[in-house]
């Protein structure tokens, strides 16, 4: 076996294999400098740090927030009415698929940018799309440098 290429998180300083970190186009290695697990931890709290705030923002606008969504929505006709629907359906069912398969995103990602199946993607392949994505930043940061 091939030894596996790691990387150190910033958040609990392990090392972890690529495949443990979410793809992150701007950052130079296109990898999360936190890993999954403590981005994970670290959202969750600040969702429930803030949820006495939203909680109670929501409360006190509650009217305001109503008739803005619906004086936008009812501007809306025809296709763009059709697509602002299709969104609303789609979107609940993508965000529930998200929540359930959260701690394969990278994974996911990478079998709908390939078509490989999920279950067929290992390290390996992140690793290349990492890479890949590697190349395409240098190539674009020459390519600016040469202008
Ligand atoms: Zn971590």
């Amino acid at each position: 076996m091939r030894p596996e290429i790691t990387k150190r998180c910033k958040g609990c300083g392990e090392d972890k294999p690529h495949s443990e970190y979410h793809i992150h186009q701007s950052n130079a290695d296109g990898l999360r400098s936190k890993c999954k697990t403590c981005r994970s931890a670290e959202n969750k709290a600040n969702k429930e740090r803030n949820r006495p705030y939203f909680a109670e923002y929501h409360k006190r606008n509650a009217r305001r927030i109503c008739e803005r969504v619906n004086a936008w929505r009812s501007g809306l006709s025809g296709e763009k009415l059709k697509r602002y629907s299709r969104a609303v359906a789609e979107g609940g069912k993508r965000f529930r698929k998200t929540r359930k398969g959260e701690l394969s995103t990278t994974k996911g990602n990478m079998s709908k940018l390939t078509g490989i199946p999920i279950d067929m993607i290992d390290d390996g392949v992140v690793e290349a799309k990492a890479e890949q994505l590697r190349l395409t930043r240098l190539i674009r940061s020459l390519k600016k440098g040469a202008k």
